[in-house]
């Protein structure tokens, strides 16, 4: 596989990265078989986060024995937590370097400006970097904006977005500002967080903006093995593919759910993303995934948001979650009801 520098960090990575949320719901040797996979398919590049259940602890083990650059992730705010933080990812892989170590989802300009204060998360990166335990510094959040002004300070070298054909904000002014700093970029949510389903509209879209890695969440070897193919290939969009583009992206305006689940805990135990995304889940699977005891008890707990708004207060992309939920539960009803007859 082709590699590419990753901005100014001095790291050359595959132009496709590994992301690591889905091996956390695999068991552990298969978890490790599909790293193995990653990395005979010619992948060097490897994303993960403390936050990624027994992630980090999969990727090292399979690793062990392989050059590859890592990146981790930690969402402490203060400088003790994430030194804390950088400490347990170094033993989680069973490593004494890491070699891109990033702030996890930085949402919003409050939490910017409490990890880049005097005591916070940063300082503490700072002071990693200076004793040897990490290689580069690097910033992850869902809003464009913020990641500009997080940019502007001069303290990253990379930085981690959603970005995809129809979340395409960056290309504005952060990827432009990012390119001038020699500061790498990393696309995270290269399929929308699965509402994508053609991998190879999505992988060539990504391709053909310059020096932009896509880390896709990979749960089986047959995924980065179709992946990889679409890389190797001619990843020029032809005129049919863009027309593809701008009509799915149409249809699909930018009132969407990312299945993030920055909006959740709900105080009603309302599973919100499943909540958000039900029409899609129907038009897919088909009813089948509702009609069930669970299913229903599920449709049931959706009628009890009480409307506090704590969800939409978290939602990085301000969706309007109470009235979409509502307009959801109504639908599901009927499409039950009609299931019934
Ligand atoms: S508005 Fe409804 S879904 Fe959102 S947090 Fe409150 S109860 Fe839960
Ligand atoms: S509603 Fe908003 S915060 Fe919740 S998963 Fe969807 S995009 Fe993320």
């Amino acid at each position: 596989m082709k590699k590419i520098p990753l901005g100014n960090t001095g790291y050359k990575v595959s132009r496709i990265g590994f992301g690591g949320i889905p091996i956390s719901r695999l068991d552990h040797d298969t978890a490790v078989k599909v790293v193995h996979g990653c990395i005979e398919l010619g992948i060097n590049f490897m994303d993960t986060a403390v936050a990624y259940k027994d992630s980090e602890i999969k990727i090292g083990e399979a690793i062990s024995d392989h050059e590859i650059i890592l990146a981790t992730k930690s969402q402490s705010r203060d400088a003790a937590g994430m030194e804390k933080d950088v400490k347990a990812s170094l033993s989680s892989m069973k490593v004494d370097f890491i070699h891109l170590y990033l702030l996890h989802g930085v949402n919003n300009p409050d939490l910017l400006k409490s990890v880049m204060a005097k005591g916070g998360a940063l300082d503490a990166l700072k002071k990693m970097k200076k004793n040897g335990c990490i290689g580069a510094i690097g910033i992850t959040g869902h809003r464009a904006d913020v990641l500009v002004d997080a940019l502007k300070t001069g303290e990253f070298e990379t930085v981690q977005v959603p970005y995809n054909y129809i979340e395409t904000e960056p290309e504005k002014e952060l990827f432009p500002l990012a390119r001038k700093l020699g500061i790498g970029i990393i696309a995270m949510k290269p399929f929308g967080g699965g509402i994508l389903e053609n991998a190879n509209l999505s992988i060539k879209y990504i391709l053909n903006q310059e020096n932009v890695v896509p880390i896709p969440g990979i749960q089986k070897t047959e995924e980065i093995q179709e992946i990889c193919s679409i890389a190797d290939g001619h990843t020029a969009l032809s005129e049919i593919e863009k027309k593809k583009i701008l009509q799915i992206s149409k249809e699909l305006g930018n009132d969407f759910c990312r299945r993030c689940g920055y909006c959740m805990p709900c105080p009603q135990d309302i599973q919100i993303i499943r909540a958000m995304n039900a029409k899609t889940s129907i038009k897919r699977l088909g009813v089948k995934s509702f009609i069930d005891d669970k299913g229903r008890e599920f449709v049931e707990r959706i009628k009890t948001c009480t409307k506090c708004g704590q969800c939409e207060l978290r939602c990085p992309y301000n969706l309007p979650i109470r009235s979409n939920i509502a307009r959801n539960a109504k639908y599901l009803e009927s499409v039950l009801g009609q299931s019934r007859n």
